[in-house]
């Protein structure tokens, strides 16, 4: 028998209900970096940028483009500078780029300076609350990693670009195991502290359930406002839809996904990606939010993107979209002989 006195029910932060009116969730695409940068295939500049036209096309408000890190440590974001330049640029849409550190920004401003049109106006920065993370990461402390980030920040701002920002391991870190609440809060409030305009709060390990998603979202909301804030789940424990549904109850309207459910780890079997797009969407529309997204554009391109990776389609929701599709267009068959 169940016993109630057992059973904890953690409520979402009274202080983010009043936030909570708008029907809108803004749906960050990361397909297209974070999905990408962790496959083990690398598809040329031509599949990206006709991945981001399709992401467009289906409505996505925000399209994460790429990163400007080193193709020696990340050989799948190689060429994004070219990305930037191919893509069909649509006013609607937004195409932050990842920069992660001075070096990258200093490319990103070479190539905005040398183009006659506008490629982004937005940047990604990111950092962690776990000292192993990122000593192994970005081989510096979490205060280090803030200091050169506020360098950063700075920079872009005095540039013209808004800063979005990043906090990985929000739930449990792979070397350091379970992450205190408040200091995800403390890095949280560092970035925005320092110009970032919404950060993004990660489980990247995949481990986060409902509860302890709500745990954290406490503890961060006691300093930071929800609409400062973005959801950003990997779907490694299967929790990842649940824990998009946490985060609405807390007051939060933007949620990163990636189509077809794309990344994982090459060097971490069983890892997978960011909560699929199409999922989202599905969920979303389905309990009467808004997103903007075409749902039908969306599983096509999932599909189409996962054949060119030559992976299965992780999304179940695009799957089974796909599969009605096919079905509703399938030639209806003549009449049965009767036996
Ligand atoms: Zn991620």
């Amino acid at each position: 028998m169940l016993r109630s006195a057992t059973v904890r029910i953690l409520r979402a932060p009274a202080t983010c209900r009043a936030a909570s009116t708008s029907r809108f969730v803004r749906i960050v695409e990361v397909g297209p970096r974070d999905g990408l940068q962790n496959e083990k295939t690398v598809v040329s500049p031509d599949v990206k940028v006709e991945l981001i036209n399709r992401l467009q096309a289906a409505g996505l408000p925000t399209i994460e483009a790429g990163s400007f890190v080193s193709p020696k440590w990340v050989p799948q974001m190689a060429g994004t500078d070219d990305i930037l330049r191919r893509i069909t640029h649509s006013s609607a849409t937004k195409y932050p780029v990842l920069v992660p550190n001075s070096k990258g920004l200093t490319n990103l401003l070479d190539l905005l300076k040398s183009s006659p049109t506008p490629l982004t106006d937005e940047i990604a920065v990111f950092t962690a609350p776990s000292e192993s993370f990122s000593k192994a990461n970005t081989n510096c402390t979490v205060a280090e990693s803030l200091e050169r980030l506020s360098h950063v920040v700075q920079v872009a701002q005095d540039n013209g670009l808004r800063v979005r920002g990043y906090v990985s391991t929000v739930i449990t870190c792979p070397y350091e195991g379970r992450i205190e609440p408040h200091a995800v809060r403390e890095v949280a409030k560092a970035l925005l502290d320092m110009g970032c305009y919404e950060v993004s709060l990660g489980d990247t390990t995949g481990a986060g359930t409902p509860q302890t998603i709500l745990e954290m979202l406490n503890a961060v909301q006691q300093h930071v406002d929800a609409s400062k804030l973005a959801a950003h789940w990997h779907d490694t424990c299967g929790t990842a839809i649940a824990n998009v549904m946490a985060a609405l109850s807390a007051g939060i309207r933007v949620v990163d996904s990636s189509v077809a459910g794309l990344g994982g780890c090459p060097y971490s079997p069983g890892a997978t990606g960011n909560v699929a797009t199409e999922d989202v969407v599905h969920v979303l529309h389905g309990d009467g939010w808004e997103t903007g997204v075409d749902m039908s554009k969306l599983a096509a391109t999932g599909d189409w993107i996962s054949r060119e990776l030559g992976r299965p389609n992780e999304s179940r929701a695009g799957r089974a979209w796909l599969a009605k599709r096919a079905r509703e267009s399938a030639t209806p068959p003549g009449p049965r002989a009767r036996l």
